[in-house]
């Protein structure tokens, strides 16, 4: 390489003689050898000389005087906003606002580099996209194969069927063919007896012409009178094979369509997320219970659970959903407040925009301020799970659908605004989504019961960590995270209460003074308190978990 450069360099020649450049001359811009530096210093120059090694001919660290292009400036005239060569500061500009030349460059720069790192807080997301898009770049063409793979299957599922069909159709002619041959073979029978019947008396009256034998004719009368000749001859119908006309489209909407791609944009944020203070928070030794609330909600038939989920008003009150079709209000002393009656047991619910929300059948609904129900909007064939609402106004739900499952960011009408389905190796981030939080930082975190984990995205939806714990007695239920960032994982197996750092790693338990019974819904209320429901108890406590 510093050859190449050299050569370059060496093959640019002096303007005097010729020789291998060395020097520049930024005023005359003249290129010079060693040799004719000399020579050239000599030459008057209304602007006087600056010369300089070659390599640096570009690096202008200075500034030279509009008016005076042979003196660099050395002072800052503030009432023509423009820097001043000493000369113009006795002369041209002497009456004006002059300031020192150091102090305008020092107020520039602060400019830069405040604009600079605005600028490079966003590196840090852009190189997180990069290898997103690189890594998905790689591994797309996996996707679309499996996606091929299932019209293969189908292909093969229709014509699988059409076999079946032709062999039906097929047996219903052989059957039809048998029915068919078994009437001909009858009347064919039929005939022939007829025909041999009246040969028969055809040779009697033959017979009966030569003879004399009266007794034998007066029998044979009423037998010939009586003879019925067939009067009736049947025909069948030969079957056909209607063919129904093929209508292709007919045919696509019955076979399956590829859904279109979509373009959905999200906002990149210039300014990093502020790091929460985390210093004026310890996390107590020993959490205690300050008040227990009986749900009073009963238990499912099948699970024989009671208590399923809950979310905080701004008034500090909560919500809570179980195995009934009504949602009850219950302040933070235990005293019920409020009941609603909703269109299904309250399994997933949350706050928005001061309303309470939960997920029904094929459809995210919502309490109204007269009680009443309101679907906010509809979800397709898709089943929603857990709701949450997000930070920047949105609503966040977990979908499945047969064995797919995704989030999805909706806005109040219900305007599909992100999907995330997939990771940077194009493959499913989910198996079975069950609850789902929205973190300060903007991460999106839902518990996968298949995958019995804990599965963050970012804002974005590009994967973050998964938390899960190598133990048989371990089953992630539900989520939630409190105003520094911490993530809280109920594990209703194991009586315990998992509380991870921002970035997904282990802190420690929480298991408050006399125990927890297998933790279920989890709401964080402020103060450095948190509500746990227990599924089983349908009993709810307040925990304090913060040294605030
Ligand atoms: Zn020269
Ligand atoms: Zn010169
Ligand atoms: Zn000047
Ligand atoms: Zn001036």
């Amino acid at each position: 390489m510093m050859e190449s450069r050299n050569e370059a360099q060496h093959s640019v020649e002096c303007d005097l003689c010729q020789q291998p450049v060395s020097f520049f001359c930024r005023r005359c811009t003249v290129n010079l050898c060693d040799t004719c530096i000399a020579i050239h210093l000599r030459v008057k120059s209304k602007n006087g000389h600056d010369i300089v090694d070659y390599t640096s001919k570009d690096d202008d660290d200075t500034c030279h005087c509009d008016s005076h292009p042979q003196n660099d400036c050395s002072a800052y005239c503030k009432t023509c906003d423009a820097p001043i060569c000493i000369l113009c500061v006795t002369i041209k500009h002497k009456s004006h606002e002059i300031s020192e030349l150091s102090d305008k460059i020092e107020e520039l720069l602060k400019v830069i580099a405040k604009e600079n790192d605005r600028l490079r807080s966003s590196k840090n997301e852009f190189e997180k996209i990069l290898d997103h898009t690189t890594k998905m770049l790689s591994s797309i063409s996996l996707y679309y194969k499996q996606r091929k793979d299932e019209v293969t299957a189908r292909g093969e599922e229709w014509h699988k069927l059409i076999k079946e069909i032709v062999k039906k159709l097929h047996q219903e002619l052989d059957d039809i063919q048998k029915e068919h041959e078994d009437v001909l073979q009858k009347q064919k029978k039929k005939f022939e007896e007829m025909i041999a019947k009246l040969d028969e008396m055809n040779g009697k009256t033959a017979k009966l012409k030569k003879s004399k034998n009266v007794k034998e004719m007066q029998i044979f009368v009423p037998v010939i009178q009586n003879h019925q000749n067939l009067n009736e001859f049947s025909q069948y119908s030969f079957p056909s094979f209607y063919e129904c006309k093929i209508d292709p489209n007919y045919l696509q909407t019955y076979f399956g369509y590829v859904e279109k791609m979509q373009e959905k944009k999200t906002l990149l944020l210039e300014d990093e997320l502020k790091q929460s203070e985390l210093s004026s928070t310890r996390i107590l030794d020993v959490p205690t219970v300050t008040s227990v609330i009986d749900t009073g909600f009963p238990a499912s038939e099948k699970s024989k659970t009671r208590l399923y989920d809950m979310s905080v008003t701004d008034d500090n009150k909560v919500w809570m959903g179980g195995a009934s079709r009504e949602l009850k209000l219950f302040d933070l002393q235990g005293h019920r407040r409020h009941t609603v009656s909703i269109t299904n047991i309250g399994m997933y619910l949350c706050m928005y925009n001061k309303q309470v929300v939960y997920s029904g059948t094929n459809a995210v609904r919502m309490i109204s301020d007269t009680d009443t129900v309101v679907t906010m909007f509809t979800t397709g064939d898709w089943q929603p799970y857990g709701v949450t609402s997000a930070a920047s106004g949105d609503l966040l739900v977990c979908l499945r659908k047969d064995d797919q499952n995704k989030v999805v960011r909706y806005s109040s009408t219900g305007t599909v605004l992100q999907e995330i389905q997939y990771d940077s190796l194009c493959q499913p981030l989910y198996k079975e989504v069950v609850y789902i939080t929205e973190n300060v930082n903007g991460d999106i975190i839902v518990t996968d019961w298949e995958k019995d984990a804990v599965i963050a995205v970012d804002r974005l939806g590009i994967f973050r960590y998964s938390y899960s714990v190598k133990d048989s007695d371990y089953d992630v239920c539900s989520v939630a995270t409190d105003s520094v960032g911490h993530v809280v994982v109920t594990d209703c197996k194991d009586n315990k209460i998992h509380m991870l750092d921002r970035d997904g790693r282990f802190l420690r338990y929480i298991i408050p003074e006399g125990g927890i019974n297998r933790p279920r819904a989890v709401c964080i209320l402020g103060h450095g308190e948190m509500m746990v429901g227990e599924s089983k108890t349908g009993i709810a406590k307040r925990i304090k978990y913060l040294d605030e």
